[in-house]
């Protein structure tokens, strides 16, 4: 039998495994069954409906580009779907829905245990309001939230809002950032301050990715009457990253009917969003203009102050203790986000710990460097020198222009100095992607870079915005 299929789906799997996280790996591509190649045709069994438009929905690039690569560009993938067994409608497994929340009550539970803990929105609608699981992490709190210049207004607003849910001019909230610089834990710090307040209020804080998991799993169940229904007994109702529903027309349709319920009944809407309302892609304008009834506020990346007073506030959680050296070093190099400096944060006690070294500026140094490099893999000196470039308005030509023009010369440093932060290239070999430069002068670059860093503020503000451009 000829098995090339089985053959190219391999090949297949191990570019797409080095180009998913783990987790997404093990939930989208194992499960997929190779079934046969019919000239540039192959055709892969998926176990459902949706597994198929999540599919095309998220990977579809990364699905084309590999099988471009062994199958010659006029590839083609066909899907063959094995039917939903109907019995067992909500066992779809999100990705993510447990990760952060283990009582999630909207991952789905197996129908069997529809009967025992919080309800399922889609099947017993209209039950007794105060059993909806809210969904809320105790550990986002207000308290643990540091305020700083950089959220001193969403932060205020929020505080309102969970004291006058409804009842402030801030309905919706909506808070937008970039990622990791606070969004999920201020909203849930609403959810949480809004309950400890009013305790018989049903708050409720739900992802946008799952609000359309579960509607997409109500139209195929046809209980779209009953989704819409559940979601009109929520007096809080929290939704973050609505970036997500970008393209998702349906869902954007239903939410906006309930949005306008809700706001019609004084209920109160928080929502998160990655953008500025008017840099939403593909969302309706009709939904984005209800966007502006209320107040949109920005969470910015924090000062050193501040950074230094979330470091302290997280050992405090923690219990961990670090020197003061360290905390002054982690708080003035970690500059893009504070999930980033979490993450340093963690590797650096497990670090200390398993080499039983105590924590040194030297170590901090290496740990930082190699997070950036594994958080954001593969960044090449070309993909660095073409985000510089975009910024300064230069082509890349021109950066490498034998000139004295001081505008070109900060833009190679700075594409020197990034490359050696972010890429895994030698100075040499970054200098001759930069204008054929060599390794001294590379050295030298970054050395200037840095010196300027430490002492020129708008420099530094400057150099977050282009390292965010890199990383995110
Ligand atoms: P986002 O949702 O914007 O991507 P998160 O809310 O997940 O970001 O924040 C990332 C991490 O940073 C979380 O662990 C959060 O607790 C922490 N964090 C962000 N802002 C603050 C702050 N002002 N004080 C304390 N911790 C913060
Ligand atoms: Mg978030």
């Amino acid at each position: 039998m000829d098995d090339r299929h089985v053959e190219i789906w391999k090949n297949c799997l191990s570019v797409i495994k080095d180009n998913t996280e783990p987790q997404s790996f093990a939930t989208w591509f194992k499960p997929i069954v190779p079934l046969s190649l019919n000239g540039n045709v192959l055709t892969i069994q998926v176990p459902s409906q949706f597994y198929y438009e999540w599919l095309e929905d998220k990977y579809i690039d990364l699905l084309k580009m590999t099988l471009k690569r062994f199958l010659g560009p006029e590839a083609k993938l066909n899907y063959s779907i094995v039917m939903d067994n109907s019995e067992r409608p909500y066992t779809v497994q999100m990705p993510g829905t447990n990760r952060n929340n283990p009582k999630n009550p909207i991952g789905m539970p197996a129908p069997d245990k529809l009967s025992e803990g919080p309800i399922n929105p889609f099947v017993i609608p209209g039950l007794q309001k105060k059993t909806i699981e809210s969904q809320l992490n105790e550990n986002y709190t207000f308290d643990n939230f540091i305020e700083g210049e950089c959220n001193r207004l969403a932060r205020q607003c929020g505080l309102e809002v969970a004291r006058k849910p409804g009842g402030t001019a801030y309905n919706p909230l909506l808070i937008y950032s970039g990622t990791g610089l606070g969004k999920t834990h201020l909203c849930h710090a609403i959810g949480l301050e809004a309950k400890r307040l009013h305790p018989e209020l049903t708050v409720l804080y739900v992802q946008a990715e799952q609000l359309y998991n579960q509607y997409f799993t109500a139209t195929k169940n046809n209980n779209r009457v009953d989704f819409i229904h559940f979601y009109q007994m929520i007096d809080l109702l929290i939704i973050d990253d609505i970036q997500f529903l970008a393209g998702k027309t349906g869902t954007q349709e239903v939410f906006f009917q309930i949005f306008n319920f809700l706001h019609q009944n004084n209920k109160q809407i928080v929502i998160t969003s990655d953008k500025f309302p008017s840099e939403l892609q593909n969302i309706e304008s009709r939904l984005l203009s209800r966007f502006k009834w209320g107040l949109t506020a920005d969470l910015q990346m924090p000062d050193v102050a501040t950074r230094t007073a979330i470091i302290r506030e997280k050992l405090y959680i923690n219990g961990i203790t670090l020197p003061e050296d360290v905390i002054q070093y982690l708080a003035s190099n970690l500059r893009t986000s504070i999930r980033e400096l979490e993450g340093v944060m963690i590797s650096l006690m497990a670090q200390s710990s398993i080499n039983k070294k105590s924590i040194t500026i030297e170590m901090t140094q290496q740990i930082i460097e190699r997070f950036m490099r594994n958080s954001v893999k593969e960044l090449s000196v070309e993909y660095i020198i073409n985000i510089v470039c975009d910024y300064f308005k230069i082509s890349p030509e021109q950066l490498s222009l034998n000139t004295r023009k001081q505008h070109v010369v900060q833009a190679r440093q700075i594409a020197m100095y990034l490359s050696k932060k972010y890429s895994n290239a030698s100075l040499a070999a970054i200098g001759a992607q930069c204008g054929k430069k060599d390794h001294a002068t590379v050295h030298h670059a970054c050395k200037t870079i840095n010196d300027r860093l430490e002492t020129d503020k708008q420099f530094n503000q400057m150099m977050v915005e282009i390292e965010r451009k890199i990383v995110l």
